[in-house]
């Protein structure tokens, strides 16, 4: 068969690969001039560090069959997510955990008095189901630690109140009662050694895959296919005639300096009125390598236009309701897939991402069979 894939990020790459490694010819279009979506990474050519150009990608799984696939194109670093956060005029160890209680409230407590003290003192035990962002840090943190590290964090992050955020956004943060500052619980961590598109390239440099740079899908290319996976926007494929599903983009100041700028990768902004969301400085994301120079993004987020590069699918109840209406849509149409954190507009890390293109491939690969 023949089969056009939209999008040469990790959805694109992983379902091209597994179906031209079963023998299909796959040709992958993406309108931009390097593959890796918006995991893409290269060097800085003044300072020769490694930029998450758009934005800090760390792998992270407990999802053992795609660690080793990463691993096969990829050699892995080990690389540990530690986040700081500056609110209020001090900084903070992230992800909540016993430090930050012990800093935040000037205590000494050991693990169970920590747990006990938040439980007793601070956790609004009246939420017995929490809906929302807001709910959930009621619920679990109180409200001290939930204003000072997340409300406005959050509404600079979404743009709307965390009364309007689901409770899932606030859930992929642990909430820890011993010095563990690992931002992510997860038992297999790295950082590739020659960067995401290194690794993306390595997925796509297959015999059966052909990879068209710089060019944009028109219907004309899926006229001569015979199936077709999409990975752009899902409102994106029908025109947005039912009205855009929300997302929010991130714009980057980029600057350099020498030296270390902040001693640390991720540095958040909790205070509402510091307009960014975080800096990242990037060496920090490549420990083993040295370089005098460095690399930091300020950090900002708001709604995106047109134009702009989605990044995050807002889902809140209106594009909920309408991304329904554009499933329904997707379920019609013949001879097409969707797939991907813009494809079926899911707030989706990497490794998420990549088991399902994993297992999307694998299925379509056993209905084609079947077919045959
Ligand atoms: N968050 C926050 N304060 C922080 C870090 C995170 O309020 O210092 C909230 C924010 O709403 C964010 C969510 O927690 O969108 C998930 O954080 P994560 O670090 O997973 O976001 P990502 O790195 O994917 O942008």
């Amino acid at each position: 068969m023949h089969i056009l894939i939209v999008g040469a990020g990790l959805s694109g790459a992983v379902t091209g690969r597994a179906l031209a490694e079963a023998g299909h010819r796959v040709t992958i279009l993406d309108s931009r001039a390097h593959a890796g979506g918006n995991c893409h990474t290269e060097r800085c050519p003044e300072t020769g560090v490694m930029v998450h150009v758009y934005g800090p990608h760390i792998f992270h799984t407990d999802d053992a069959q795609v660690w080793d696939y990463v691993n096969r194109f990829a050699r892995f670093r080990p690389y540990r997510n530690r986040v700081k956060t500056t609110a209020r005029g001090a900084v903070y160890s992230l992800p909540v955990n016993l430090h930050t209680i012990n800093q935040f409230f000037g205590r000494t407590f050991r693990p169970d008095e920590a747990r006990a003290f938040i439980e007793e003192t601070q956790a609004d035990r009246t939420i017995t189901d929490p809906q929302s962002f807001e709910e959930q840090a009621l619920r679990f943190v109180g409200r001290d630690l939930y204003e000072a590290f997340f409300k406005g964090y959050t509404e600079k992050q979404w743009g709307c109140s965390p009364t309007e955020l689901p409770a899932s956004i606030l859930k992929r943060l642990p909430l820890r009662f011993n010095y563990d500052d690992n931002y992510f619980a997860h038992r297999f961590q790295g950082m590739p050694e020659d960067g995401y598109t290194a690794m993306i390239t390595g997925i796509l440099d297959h015999p059966g895959i052909d990879l068209h740079l710089d060019t944009a899908y028109t219907p004309g290319h899926a006229s001569r296919a015979d199936h077709l996976f999409w990975s752009g926007p899902l409102d994106g494929y029908f025109g947005a005639r039912l009205g855009r599903l929300g997302y929010r983009t991130l714009d980057f100041e980029r600057f350099t300096a020498s030296g270390d700028w902040q001693g640390c990768a991720v540095m958040n902004y909790g205070d509402p009125d510091v307009p960014w969301t975080r800096i990242t400085e990037h060496k920090h994301f490549a420990p083993w390598e040295s370089h005098e120079g460095t690399v930091c993004y300020r950090e900002y987020s708001r709604a995106c236009g047109d134009e702009d590069i989605p990044y995050y699918p807002i889902r809140l109840v209106r594009e909920k309701a309408l991304l329904a209406e554009y499933e329904t849509l997707a379920a019609t149409e013949e001879g097409v897939t969707f797939l991907g954190r813009l494809g079926t507009y899911r707030y989706l890390d990497m490794d998420v991402t990549i088991r399902e293109a994993l297992d999307t491939s694998a299925a379509f690969l056993a209905g084609s069979a079947k077919g045959a």
